[in-house]
């Protein structure tokens, strides 16, 4: 049910945007979510559409991108990306990280857990 609040939360933030480029509708919205975020994109969509009804976001798409794993070294702060594991258990069964700069081992994951609104088209 947690999808709820953040559904409605960018519902706000999208249509704020979209007034303010004198749009009549929202299409589409780009939302990116964090590796770890278990924020499920069926259940995005549907409380989308139920939430949007009366708004000008009536109707838009939904697109959900994951964001990818960011680590960073210890040793020389480097900061890089790593591939999702296909099974998408992200956190888990991970392959031990180094750091393509300078070989290290104490690299830390600072990809965050929440989500962020990437583009959306309006008319
Ligand atoms: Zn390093």
């Amino acid at each position: 049910m947690h999808e709820l609040p953040v559904i409605s939360r960018v519902i706000d933030v999208c249509v704020r945007h979209a007034r303010q480029n004198n749009a009549r509708r929202i299409l589409k919205i780009e939302l990116q979510v964090g590796p770890f975020s278990d924020l499920e994109a069926e259940w995005m969509q549907r409380y989308f559409d139920h939430i949007s009804k009366t708004t000008l976001a009536a109707g838009a798409r939904l697109e959900i991108e994951k964001l990818p794993l960011i680590f960073r070294c210890a040793g020389c702060e480097h900061e890089f990306e790593v591939p999702l594991p296909d099974n998408g258990a992200a956190g888990a069964g991970l392959p031990e990280i180094i750091c393509p700069e300078c070989g290290g081992a104490d690299c830390s994951c600072i990809a965050e857990k929440g989500y962020r609104i990437g583009n959306m088209e309006i008319i």
